[in-house]
């Protein structure tokens, strides 16, 4: 599986003038890779494929947005832990399901230096094997549910299919699982919808637009219930599954044994749900976000937020240095995260640069600004700049970050809705999704063959249904009224 990487244009360390003319629009591909190369958040140049060194930059950005899904699954009383990544093949193949779903992907440990192993060790592709023959240990009775537990690790798949920094991988880097146990299935039922409240308002804070659809029955999570998938779609027109949030119901607890003691004294099985993130939402922002210049980090995972840029004129260098100390003293205090470059490159290389990996504000300080006390501020998003008294630049800088928030949302929210089209019949769809990009929806029953028969008929595959806001719609296969969906076609990552 050693896979020979094309080597790099130019060296890392290399701190000339950053060029990035590759049209987002136009070639994504490229555009992503060389974003994520002039931006230095992976080096992709590790010899194995789907295997990236994360940069410091980049490994800043992952933590920024890992730590907001910590903060949100604290608040709900998620508690964290840490399980071992080696998976006896004892335990990996009690859920017969998820064994048949995962073991194809996984990757195997036989030998111990040259000593073959006695038993098959797996490499955790996702963590439900190795955490329910535990915390069957943990559960003793009805007063120990609910509980919800979460772990941040990293998974490994052997992706067989093109892998992607960030998008598609074979190790998944911060993938962040959450695992809950509860006494009833109602109680599972409800915990969905919270993971599912969590998830939004994560993906609300990164400006992320997404589809909550429900994935249809047969093409369920290995030992699910049912589950529910985010869905974006990223520039190249395919969709992208952000997350899913699934109920387990009791399949695991019957595998693995986990039964409470009621109230009354009788044993029954706990009923389980799942949920998980990873790196890939990163990518997902940066390829959303990011134009033409480079990448367009949100404010909240940007590492670095503001950067200052002296304006040197021979002879005045002195104030100009010692009024951008004073600046970033100021806002470094104020918590801003502050990066001041006083390197020997031209402004306009400067510019590039920051522009490149996504720094949201930018402050320009001259010998003018000096003398009145003031300084340029720029915007990532819209390139505004505006004059702000140094006194202000606080209160400016917060400003900006809201209204670069907003305008990220807003494009986001144009950027989706031109790619997820919603349509009556087939018809419809071969007349007007002539580029066959992004996501559709159709009317359905809810009837396996009709779904079956749509997806042939477009030649486009089904990622799942939610239900319509209005009513009135006619199955696209039979013409059947009654409990219609809307069902999404797609190709996906
Ligand atoms: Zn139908």
């Amino acid at each position: 599986m050693a896979d020979k990487k094309p080597k790099r244009e130019e060296s890392k360390g290399d701190s000339s003038k950053v060029t990035f003319n590759i049209d987002k629009a136009k070639n994504f591909p490229d555009w992503y890779d060389r974003a994520i190369e002039v931006a230095q958040m992976v080096d992709t140049r590790y010899p194995l494929k789907g295997m990236n060194a994360w940069m410091p930059y980049g490994f800043k950005a992952l933590k920024l947005m890992m730590r907001q899904m910590e903060m949100l699954l604290d608040a709900k009383d998620h508690h964290e832990v840490y399980f071992p990544m080696l998976v006896p093949e004892s335990i990996f193949g009690k859920e017969s399901e998820f064994l048949k779903g995962f073991s194809g992907e996984s990757f195997v440990v036989t030998h111990a230096g040259k000593n073959p192993l006695t038993e098959k060790l797996y490499i955790r592709p996702t963590s439900e094997t190795v955490m329910y023959s535990m915390v069957r240990e943990w559960i003793r009775s009805f007063a120990d549910l609910p509980l919800k537990l979460y772990q941040t690790v990293n998974v490994f798949r052997y992706e067989t299919r093109m892998t992607r920094p960030m998008l598609r991988v074979r190790e998944v880097v911060k993938f962040k699982e959450a695992h809950t146990f509860h006494a009833t299935s109602k109680d599972a039922d409800s915990q969905i919808k919270e993971g599912i409240e969590i998830y939004s308002e994560f993906f609300d804070m990164l400006m992320i637009p997404y589809l909550v659809v429900k994935t249809l029955p047969w093409d369920t999570f290995a030992g699910a219930e049912y589950n529910f998938d985010f869905m974006s779609v990223i520039p190249d027109g395919k969709g992208i599954e952000l997350a899913s949030v699934i109920n387990l119901g009791t399949k695991f607890a019957k595998a693995y044994d986990l039964k409470y003691e009621t109230e009354k004294g009788d044993h029954e099985y706990v009923h389980q749900t799942c949920y998980g993130i990873s790196e890939r939402e990163l990518g997902v922002v940066m390829a959303i976000h990011g134009d033409n210049k480079g990448l367009i980090l949100p404010p909240l995972i940007a590492p670095i937020q503001i950067v200052i840029v002296p304006i040197y004129f021979a002879g005045r260098e002195d104030p100009v240095r010692k009024m951008c100390n004073e600046v970033l003293g100021k806002l470094t205090k104020l918590g801003f995260r502050v990066e001041f470059d006083d390197s020997g490159k031209t402004p306009g290389e400067k510019y590039y640069k920051w522009e490149a990996r996504g720094v949201p504000v930018r402050i320009e300080i001259g010998p003018r600004d000096v003398e009145a006390g003031k300084a340029v501020s720029v915007r990532r998003d819209t390139g505004a700049k505006a004059s702000v008294p140094v006194a202000e630049l606080e209160k400016s800088i917060r400003l900006a970050f809201e209204e670069i928030n907003k305008t990220l949302k807003e494009n986001g929210q144009r950027y989706f809705s031109a790619r997820v089209l919603h349509f009556a019949t087939t018809k419809e769809v071969k007349e007007k999704y002539t580029e066959r990009l992004g996501m559709l929806g159709l009317p359905w029953c809810g009837d396996q063959g009709c779904a079956k028969k749509l997806e042939k008929d477009i030649d486009i595959p089904t990622i799942g249904f939610k239900p319509y806001e209005g009513k009135g719609q006619k199955c696209a296969s039979c013409g059947k009224t009654a409990g219609v969906t809307e069902l999404f076609f797609g190709r996906t990552y």
